[in-house]
């Protein structure tokens, strides 16, 4: 019998089991595809979050903040390459003056260090962005998570654990001394499970016997990438002020850590959880969020929003609006194809958006119900939690 088994090689299955293992736990990685990171953790916009925006208290405010360091180092340590390229957060109207002024002042309660920009210094940082106001964030910097991913991978294996790929979990039951899992025909036994499934988190609660109060529902990240010409346009990340009221952060350019530049992601209702196609569509993925009460609550509150991003989505001249907002000079030819991701967002019955992280528990086993952004900057402290919380701190 295994002391842990985990269910999900994303980043933050891989960095549960790298914590476990420092606590002297056997552990045993289940992965239903044929490689780690091939979901969130691999369709990401590759961002080291600083974590200003999070509600001061909450996980994300403490994990992110944790998270930020932890990558560096554990990048360091790897030799994978990141780049602290800063991020500015623009403002472009009176409404978002005033939001940027809340966002400076919950970057302080946070202990993120931050600069106020004007519009004069923000046009001699970047020629070819435009605001009335800016932040900048001088520690958010690029990293590609797959390759953290493979090297936690390579780190679990080294320290005797196993990740068992092709094995998609699909029943789990807990008896007083242990839990049994059945994977792709096997049955594995172990003391404790973790299940860090992302797009899949309800439905293997669902499969366990918890009272599941959540849904998943996939928020398609659709992205657009410059011309390798045009890629040098803006040196920072430059990202708009987000609504407070939603967890996404809005449509942002993006330097990755291999020189391209990404624009994106919106946040389009999915019809697949794992369909990156958007002709792709799931009739089990809609039933599931439709038949849901807390979907309907949601969609009524954010028509408009909702409407935004669907014509965002459906035309390229819609999303290009939204970034010439404070980036005038971008083409429609400068917005060529890139892979999408699709976010796994948490909705509760009354129809809230999760905006923390969120666990959910038995006695032997432990669920992440809610791991979106910034979960990826935030696995290696999350890891520490749950490991915290399973087998006791160390
Ligand atoms: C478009 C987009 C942009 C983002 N940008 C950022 C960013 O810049 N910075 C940041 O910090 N975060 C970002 N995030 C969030 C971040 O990518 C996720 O929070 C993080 O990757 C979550 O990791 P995870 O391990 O929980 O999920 P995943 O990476 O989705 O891993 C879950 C794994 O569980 C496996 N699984 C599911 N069901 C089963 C089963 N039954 N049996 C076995 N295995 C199973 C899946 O195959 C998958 O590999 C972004 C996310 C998206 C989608």
């Amino acid at each position: 019998m295994h002391d842990c088994l985990v269910i999900g090689g994303g980043i933050v299955g891989l960095s549960t089991a790298m914590a476990l293992q420092r606590r002297g736990a056997t552990v045993v990685v289940l992965e239903k595809e044929a490689e780690v990171a091939t979901h969130q953790t691999g369709h990401n916009s590759g961002v080291i979050h600083a974590g200003l925006y999070y509600a001061p208290g909450s996980l994300k405010a403490r994990l992110c903040r944790a998270g930020e360091r932890a990558t560096k180092e554990f990048a360091a340590a790897h030799d994978i390459p990141f780049r602290a390229v800063g991020k500015l957060v623009v403002a472009t109207n009176d409404v978002e003056v005033s939001r940027l002024a809340g966002l400076r002042e919950r970057a302080g309660e946070n202990g993120i260090h931050v600069e106020p920009v004007s519009a004069a210094r923000l046009r001699e940082l970047e020629p070819n962005v435009a605001g009335r106001e800016a932040l900048l964030v001088p520690a958010t910097a690029v990293v590609d998570y797959r390759q953290i991913a493979r090297a936690m991978a390579d780190d679990v294996r080294a320290a005797g654990g196993q990740i068992v790929t092709r094995a998609a979990v699909t029943a789990i039951r807990e008896d007083e001394d242990g839990v049994q899992v059945r994977a792709d025909g096997r049955t594995l036994r172990a003391g404790r499970v973790v299940a860090c499934a992302g797009l899949q988190a309800d439905r293997l609660a669902r499969a366990a016997g918890l009272d599941v109060d959540f849904r998943i529902v996939p928020f398609r990240g659709e992205y657009y990438e410059l011309p390798p010409e045009r890629a040098g346009i803006v040196r920072h990340l430059i990202y708009p002020v987000p609504d407070p009221d939603l967890p996404f952060l809005g449509v942002h350019l993006s330097p990755t850590i291999d020189g391209r530049t990404t624009v994106g992601p919106n946040a389009v209702l999915g019809l697949a959880r794992e369909g990156y196609r958007r002709s792709e569509a799931s009739l089990t993925d809609v039933l599931d969020y439709a038949a849901f009460p807390g979907m309907w609550k949601l969609a009524r509150r954010n028509l408009r929003t909702g409407a935004v991003e669907v014509a965002s989505s459906l035309s390229r001249r819609g999303y290009l609006a939204r970034c010439q907002r404070y980036c005038p000079s971008l083409r429609l030819s400068d917005l060529r194809p890139h892979p999408t991701g699709i976010r796994a967002q948490a909705v509760l019955r009354d129809g809230t958006l999760v905006h923390d992280f969120l666990l959910r528990e038995t006695p032997r086993q432990l669920h992440v119900a809610n791991a979106p952004s910034p979960a990826a900057t935030s696995a290696l402290p999350i890891g520490e939690m749950i490991a915290d919380r399973v087998f006791g701190p160390l």
